[in-house]
Order: C-alpha cells, then sequence, then structure tokens
C-alpha cells in the first residue's frame, strides 16, 4: 500500500455512526432538479397537473453523458419551472404534490440483462449518478473508450470527510447488496478483480466486508491509513494500487474504474427490483441539529422537512451545507432539495458556522504541503485573483479537487478553494466558448 503526499487530520465527528437509517415517509412535496448529474440537463417528460407515480421517468435526454431523472412520489405535478439551486445556475425543477399513496410505477420492473450492453443500458436506465458526490453518470463510467484496459475496480467506502456516516451505514446495513453489486459490475464488464478501500476508522465495517468476500478471491477488502482525503479518486487508486492518475486523464488510463460504496450497492438492488434512483441515505448532523441521525429521504424532499424530521434545530444555525464540511456547499435557503448525491446536510450553529476573516499570506507553505494534489494553491489563488487565468491553467489549476487541504491548514484562513473554483469556472465556460 503506498501513501499519498500531502492530506490533513480533521476531528471525524462521526457522531451518527452508531444510529441505524431510519425511513423518512413522504414528504409534503418534493422538487425534483432535472440536472443532477455532469453532464446534459434532462428534459422536462411531465407538464403541469400531470399524475406520476414512484419511479416514474419525468426527465431524460437523448444525450450519453446523462441519466434519467424518476419521481421519487405519487402525486400530482405542481409546478415545471427553473430553480436557483446553491452554487449553480437556474435548473430546470419539477415540483410534485403527493398523495401520500406512493403507487408504484407501471415502468418499474426488473431489467431484462444478458449482455454487457443490456447492463449499460439497465445503468443508465436506473437513473445511476455517482452517489459519494461527483455524481458523473455511471453507465458512462462503465463504459470507458474502445482500447482502454480496465483490470480493476476499486470500491470507494473510505468515507474520509468529518461527519458523514452513510457509507458506512450502507457497509453495516447492506453488506451483502454491496458484494452482490461488485460481483454483477465484474461478471457485465470483463473487470477482473475488486478492491474495496475503506479508513481503519471503521472496523465493524471492516470485519464485516471481510467476513462476506471470505470466499470471493476477486474481492479484497484494504484498511486505509484515517487521512482525508483518502477517499478522492486520485488518492484512492494511488494508495491502493500506486498507480498515478497523470494530469488531465482519467482512472480507466491507469486501468480503474472507481465507484462509491452506495452506488454499487444500488446496482444490485436495481437488477433485483426494477426501482430507480429516487431515495437517498442521507447523514443529518451538525451542532445545530436537534437528533442528529442518518435519514432515507425521497430524492427532492425540502431540506427544511429533513430537519424537521431530525428534530428540527436546537440553535439558530449560521452555515447549512449539503456534503461534508471540507467539500461541500453552502446552502442559501432551506427550501432546496435533497439531490441524488446528497450524502450530508450539516447544520452547524453560529459559532462553528462563522466565516473568519482572511488575513495576508504569511508564506509558511502549509497550503503547498498539504496539498493532495501536488499544487501551489497559494499561487492558485493569488492568479485568479488577479484574472490571470492561463497563467493559472499553467499551474495546473484545473488539477485541483476542491478537497480543501489547503484552507484547513492555512493560519492566514485564506479561502483559496473559492478562487480556485472561479477560475476553474471561467476557464470551463470559455472552453465551451
Ligand atoms: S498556508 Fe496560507 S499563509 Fe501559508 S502560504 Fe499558504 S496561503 Fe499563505
Ligand atoms: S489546491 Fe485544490 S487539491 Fe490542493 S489542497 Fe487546495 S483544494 Fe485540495
Amino acid at each position: 500500500m503506498k501513501l499519498f503526499k500531502g492530506g490533513v487530520h480533521p476531528p471525524q465527528q462521526k457522531n451518527t455512526a452508531e444510529k441505524a437509517t431510519v425511513p423518512m415517509g413522504v414528504p409534503s412535496v418534493v422538487l425534483i432538479p432535472l440536472a443532477q448529474h455532469l453532464g446534459a440537463p434532462c428534459q422536462p417528460k411531465v407538464k403541469k397537473g400531470d399524475t406520476v407515480k414512484v419511479g416514474q421517468v419525468i426527465g431524460d435526454t437523448d444525450a450519453y453523458v446523462s441519466a434519467p431523472i424518476h419521481s421519487s412520489v405519487s402525486g400530482t405535478v405542481t409546478r415545471v419551472e427553473p430553480v436557483v439551486l446553491s452554487g449553480s445556475r437556474p435548473v430546470m425543477c419539477v415540483e410534485i404534490k403527493p398523495d401520500g399513496l406512493q403507487e408504484i410505477s407501471e415502468e418499474v420492473k426488473p431489467p431484462v440483462v444478458d449482455s454487457r450492453e443490456s447492463f449499460l443500458a439497465a445503468i443508465r436506465a436506473s437513473g445511476l449518478t455517482g452517489l459519494g458526490g461527483a455524481a458523473f453518470p455511471t453507465h458512462v463510467k462503465l463504459n470507458p473508450p474502445k482500447g482502454t484496459k480496465v483490470d480493476t475496480l476499486i470500491i470507494n467506502a473510505a468515507e474520509c470527510e468529518p461527519y458523514i456516516t452513510s457509507d458506512y451505514r450502507e457497509c453495516l446495513e447492506n453488506t451483502q447488496g454491496i458484494i452482490e453489486g461488485i460481483l454483477h459490475v465484474l461478471k457485465w464488464t470483463g473487470i477482473e478483480k475488486a478492491l474495496i478501500g475503506i479508513e481503519q476508522n471503521k472496523p465493524e465495517a471492516i470485519k464485516m466486508l471481510k467476513q462476506a468476500v471470505s470466499n470471493i478471491p476477486s474481492i479484497t477488502v484494504h484498511a486505509l491509513p484515517t487521512r482525508y482525503p483518502q477517499g478522492a479518486e486520485k488518492t484512492l487508486i494511488y494508495t491502493l494500487t500506486g498507480r498515478e492518475v497523470p494530469s488531465g486523464k482519467l482512472p480507466a488510463d491507469v486501468g480503474c474504474i472507481v465507484m462509491n460504496v452506495a452506488s454499487v450497492a444500488f446496482v444490485a438492488s436495481y437488477l433485483k427490483t426494477g426501482m430507480p434512483l429516487v431515495k437517498k441515505r442521507v447523514t443529518v448532523d451538525g451542532s445545530a441539529v436537534r437528533n442528529p441521525q442518518n435519514v432515507e429521504v425521497p430524492i427532492g424532499t425540502l431540506l427544511k422537512e429533513v430537519f424537521d424530521f431530525c428534530g428540527g434545530f436546537k440553535s439558530e444555525p449560521g452555515k447549512v451545507i449539503m456534503g461534508g464540511p471540507m467539500m461541500g456547499v453552502s446552502q442559501y435557503s432551506l427550501d432546496l432539495p435533497v439531490l441524488k448525491h446528497t450524502n450530508a446536510l450539516l447544520a452547524l450553529d453560529a459559532d462553528e458556522g462563522r466565516i473568519p476573516e482572511e488575513t495576508a499570506c504569511i508564506r509558511c507553505g502549509r497550503c503547498v504541503r498539504a496539498c493532495p494534489m501536488r499544487l501551489l494553491p497559494l499561487e492558485l489563488d493569488r492568479l485568479v485573483k488577479t484574472q490571470q487565468f492561463e497563467e493559472a491553467q499553467r499551474f495546473h489549476l484545473m488539477d485541483c479537487i476542491e478537497c480543501g487541504c489547503c484552507v484547513y491548514a492555512c493560519p492566514a484562513k485564506r479561502l483559496m478553494v473559492q478562487s480556485i473554483r472561479i477560475g476553474k469556472d471561467y476557464i470551463r465556460r470559455n472552453a465551451k466558448k
């Protein structure tokens, strides 16, 4: 096993690790965005006034890099219009008023899979996109360009971000589903072996996974050093295989495909039941939350209803984050929805959520030592702030994985990731033009 350079050790705060997942029930309304993935947004397949059922396609597109969107409830469509989600531009959304019956759509039936092509078609139809946060359509990931030789499937169960325990609960509550999902992926893609990577701070999950694969030589479980961002795709590949993904290349270019543990478990569930991706296990935690726990939430449920389900707030939140404290995105409203790739909702009290004041860089180099991508975060920050975007690209701005290690390590509290995100966004938009 290799050790990646850089990284940090934030307090783990896995407060909900021992709390079994609780299903939330039917919310009063769902707001389902038609772009919850990387790639082309979907077009609405329903209009205001239509009745829909659970699992029914409500958005799709012919674009290859995309995934259909399904209704998580049965009820009536009340609105189809753009809504500004946090950190993005307006996204077309379908609002549905549930009827409480949760009638299942006739479209929901187990797919017939008898070849690689039908397997990939089934994965697309399931609406699966990377559940670890990347939201990349899984059927695209599992179908690398011709001539690419992939020999290793890596299952990401590292869950290195503080607070988040949803993957850990998947490992404990659905161990067999994970293994079944891996076996399906190996069988239909022809990949030889799977390595499950999980941080050492989850001994119970490691024990259960090891027991489950004890008679399956093609799957092995690896306990990894606990260090953030161990679960980032490139660091995980390096730790488990010693292979380095070059700048601008994909894991498949070094013979690997990485899947999140919840994604692979969903594959098994979909092939068995045909129920597409309509609900998500979410860790709800943070100093402002009354009853932190893991909740199974219908996709599109508004954040305020999820927090209410967890007993509401014990103090006014200073910051609400979708995702973990290192890579998550602050939310501007509680009327925004849970998405396919939402793995955590954190509400921090006013003190914890306070954004510290930036002071001048003292050129101590701690951000450089902490960066797992071996970048110069202080320089990237300076180049973007002075609008030297081409120069920033020359300093590998696009290789930043936005892990936040630089900010965490910085004594001057420089908000480097914000600058880097702005720089990347500018470069991508210019490239499109
Ligand atoms: S860690 Fe902060 S203060 Fe130190 S060099 Fe980096 S940006 Fe400057
Ligand atoms: S520059 Fe990017 S990759 Fe490096 S530590 Fe900062 S956020 Fe992480």
